[in-house]
């Protein structure tokens, strides 16, 4: 299982433990669960805190290389949560 570091804690986790967020055709992030959106991806545990840690180091900006609309973090929280719930066992 290939494995990728999260944006916000930078564990080192199996890709399928994590979220991908990728950028839509508009720039906007958003949370990948089937893996549709193409190009430069970023990973990141379905954490709250996770979430908050990697918009304060503007993380997603560096690993996407792009300016990314990342929009209220409540939105984009929820994207992610919903990405989570494809991921087996989590429940959260
Ligand atoms: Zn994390």
């Amino acid at each position: 299982m290939p494995e990728r570091t999260c944006l916000g804690c930078r564990s080192v986790l199996p890709k399928s433990a994590l979220v991908r967020l990728a950028l839509d055709g508009e720039g906007r992030l958003r949370a990948d669960s089937s893996g549709r959106l193409g190009g430069r991806g970023a990973y990141i545990c379905p954490d709250k805190g996770c979430l908050a840690a990697a918009l304060k180091k503007n993380a997603f900006q560096r690993a996407l290389r792009s300016a990314t609309h990342a929009g209220a973090p409540e939105a984009l929280w929820e994207e992610i949560r919903g990405a989570a719930a494809c991921i087996s066992g989590r429940g959260r």
